[in-house]
């Protein structure tokens, strides 16, 4: 058996919806999950819903937005009387439910909520796919991946969702059609697993069903050292080893989400990114593999922000300041993306989160005088060669520096 994903822009509109029909014919009677996002934007049209909801400000009409451009893609699909109508329909209704009830913590509405995207983008497909006479199977992803209770970013139980993923019967129907991004815990909250987390979820079921490979189809020809948005004359890689498709991930590489390549490198089990638009493209491989010469890699990370901590007393940076940042970034649950100490002062990058920063730099300041910079992209090449050394490290608005053998980083204006 094999897992396949199809992310929001894959399904953003009635002719993703069909094009992942015709990609599914081609594999009609072979046993597949298959993993499917919220369509298009969704899953930040949800979390407007929220903001608007908790500022008590219109909501309604975020909600109604999103309802109207599923209303229309569903127009492209399906007759007027056909019954997806009234099941989509009770969906908003358990929506708007879910958004007005009562909960303990903030991120657990964020969770009962943004789920729903998935389950209505799901129902969607797999009608669609029904209809086009593909004997497929709609799963409510919740039922087999179970979670703790930490909302938003939830970890995977893994001995009861293996346990429970491996009861699916592929004999009846060969194709399962379930949700990315969403699990539930034992006390029967919806939970998600981080955003973007869908290519994660294709991975558990992969790992828990042995499945013989994982395609994640995209918008891309496949992994490119480069995103072709930011920089020109990139290319394709035809293959790519486990570890440095982890490693471009924990660079920030929005490819792939960081969680997938631990559970298939475990358990051997090949991803591809293959085009959407052009199935017959080789895509990438990432597997146990050897590649002589990698090409430099790039990886922008926007949005981050450096914190300098400096020490007042004309004492310089110690083990115990460290201990206090770090102690302190822990705490917030805090990751830091590049960090460096001078004499009297020790700096580092995250990326920008308001409050967490705001939180953050009120509790370093009992301790140090605290500057800040905010809007910064950090930069990083990985495998770098002569040439893209050079020509990074002259670009104007660098602020902060720092290089391996392998690997540069800077971090930009
Ligand atoms: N829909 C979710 C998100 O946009 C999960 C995903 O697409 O992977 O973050
Ligand atoms: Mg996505």
């Amino acid at each position: 058996m094999q897992v396949f994903k199809f992310g929001g822009a894959s399904v953003k509109d009635s002719k993703g919806v069909k094009n992942v029909a015709l990609i599914l014919q081609k594999f009609a009677d072979q046993d597949l999950v298959v993993v499917i996002s919220a369509m298009g934007k969704t899953t930040n049209a949800l979390e407007r819903v929220l903001t608007a909801f908790n500022n008590a400000a219109d909501y309604l009409h975020e909600l109604s937005l999103l309802k109207e451009y599923h209303n229309n893609i569903m127009r492209e699909l399906f007759a007027p009387e056909h019954k997806i109508w009234n099941m989509v329909d009770d969906e908003w209704r358990i929506t708007e439910r879910k958004l007005k009830a009562q909960y303990d913590e903030p991120d657990q509405r964020y969770d009962q909520v943004v789920s729903q995207g998935e389950i209505i983008s799901t129902l969607i497909v797999a009608h669609y796919l029904q209809d086009q006479k593909i004997n497929v199977q709609w799963l409510d992803a919740r039922e087999y991946v179970v979670t703790d209770e930490n909302y938003r970013e939830a970890t995977v139980e893994w001995n009861t969702t293996t346990a429970r993923i491996k009861t699916l019967d592929f004999s009846k129907d060969n194709i399962k059609i379930t949700q990315g991004f969403i699990g539930r815990t034992i006390s029967g909250f919806t939970t998600t697993l981080g955003r973007d987390g869908s290519d994660f979820s294709a991975a558990i079921f992969a790992f828990c069903l042995d499945a013989k490979a994982v395609t994640i189809w995209k918008d891309v020809p496949g992994i490119m050292n480069a995103d072709p948005k930011r920089m020109k004359a990139v290319t394709v890689f035809e293959e790519l080893p486990f570890r440095e498709a982890a490693e471009m991930t924990y660079y920030g590489a929005s490819v792939i989400h960081p969680k997938t390549i631990k559970p298939l490198a475990t358990k051997g089990i090949p991803l591809y990114v293959k085009n959407f638009d052009d199935p017959s493209l080789p895509g990438t491989k990432i597997h146990e593999c050897h590649v002589e010469k990698l090409p430099p890699l790039y990886v922008f990370k926007d949005n981050q922000c450096l914190i300098s901590c400096k020490v007042t007393d004309y004492t310089f940076v110690t083990e115990d300041h460290m201990r206090k940042i770090f102690h302190a970034l822990s705490e917030l649950n805090i990751h830091l993306n590049v960090m460096q100490n001078s004499a009297i002062s020790f700096s580092f990058c995250i990326d920008f989160r308001e409050s967490k920063v705001k939180a953050l730099i009120q509790t370093l300041q009992h301790f140090f005088e605290v500057y800040y910079n905010t809007g910064l992209t950090l930069v990083t090449i990985k495998n770098y060669d002569q040439e893209s050394f050079d020509s990074f490290r002259k670009k104007p608005g660098v602020i902060l520096e720092q290089s391996s053998r392998s690997t540069l980083q800077l971090l930009m204006k």
